[in-house]
């Protein structure tokens, strides 16, 4: 489909002409760990760090750097390097998407590099705020509270939309409630017309329902129809190659069309479980009967942490507690 090509063309901005301040940067900072990582440059004042664990957002300008998750915390180092190499500004806030650890793990690193809008020094007096507030919806600060303080969120927020206006363009930080889990934010960045997503999307497999932490297959679609309003595919002339850019926790850049492929994905196997559920059917024989079938070969996983068995788990897990 047309939309698609959108996505091709800004992710094929990485070996064309598109990053040249970047090239003649990146001689400068050879040394820094940059080498694994992927820079996007998918609107003028928008990248995408890719390779860090999760996709990272940084919108960039004259107010500084807003970067939408940090990464794990050992890929710390070459995020920063990486953000260095799109623009010489300190970094004003860290928006974290989600409680996951390859998420918040860069945290403190980022914060600590960054220095607050507003700060001491700006103002002519008082003490400097040698860092940048990290936001977040307040149950990410719940799930840290084992970690270390040093990366705590610093302004969380329980209402439904916290915004912002810096380099230029409206910001908005857009909880979903019980989706992933019950911490979970978009950042909508309007003038770029980029969402950056976290793990509510997620190309490389089905969607993590971490119902332990309070995530729920209602919530994941209620957020995936959000994502399907907020964005605009490039119609009625498809040829442009525009609409908005949505950019998911891990995998490739999306385009409308691909979270409404992604959200019916997810609506169909939902309605499966729910019919074998009212059918009477145990979990192993709901599992055994393949509601996932037709998708398991692009999204599930027979391994890892997050196999397809585990996704109808959670599915089956969150219908049935809804019911009690
Ligand atoms: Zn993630």
């Amino acid at each position: 489909m047309m939309g698609m090509v959108a996505v091709c063309a800004a992710l094929s901005l990485r070996h064309g002409g598109g990053l040249e301040p970047l090239k003649a940067a990146a001689s400068q900072a050879a040394a820094a760990p940059t080498n694994s990582l992927e820079i996007l440059e998918v609107r003028p004042s928008f990248f995408v760090i890719a390779g860090a664990g999760a996709n990272i957002g940084v919108q960039v300008g004259e107010d500084g750097v807003v970067a939408v998750d940090a990464g794990p915390a050992d890929g710390a180092p070459a995020v920063l390097a990486a953000i260095k190499r799109i623009s010489p500004k300190p970094i004003r806030y860290v928006i974290d998407t989600g409680p996951d650890i390859d998420h918040v793990g860069g945290n403190e690193a980022l914060s600590k590099a960054g220095e607050k809008f507003f700060s001491g020094s700006t103002l002519g007096g008082g003490a400097v705020d040698t860092f940048a507030p990290i936001i977040s919806a307040e149950g990410v600060l719940r799930h840290m509270a084992k970690s270390p303080s040093g990366g705590w969120p610093t302004e969380v927020f329980n209402y439904s939309r916290k915004y912002m206006y810096l380099n230029g363009e409206a910001i908005e930080v857009l909880r979903q409630a019980a989706a992933h889990t019950d911490s979970d934010v978009f950042a909508f960045f309007r003038r770029s017309d980029v969402v950056v997503a976290g793990d509510v999307l997620d190309t490389r497999q089905f969607p993590v329902i971490d119902v332990e932490r309070g995530g729920s297959i209602q919530g994941e679609i209620a957020a995936l129809n959000r994502l399907v309003e907020l964005a605009v595919p490039s119609v009625p002339v498809v040829t442009r190659e525009a609409g908005t850019i949505v950019v998911p926790g891990h995998g490739r850049l999306c385009d409308q069309y691909d979270v409404v492929e992604y959200r019916d994905m997810v609506t169909i196997i939902r309605d499966r479980v729910r019919d074998l559920i009212k059918a009477g059917r145990s979990l192993a024989e709901i599992k055994a009967a393949q509601p996932a079938k037709g998708y398991m070969g692009r999204y599930g996983n027979p391994g890892g942490a997050w196999t397809t068995d585990r996704f109808i788990e959670a599915v089956y897990r969150s219908l049935t507690k809804e019911k009690s």
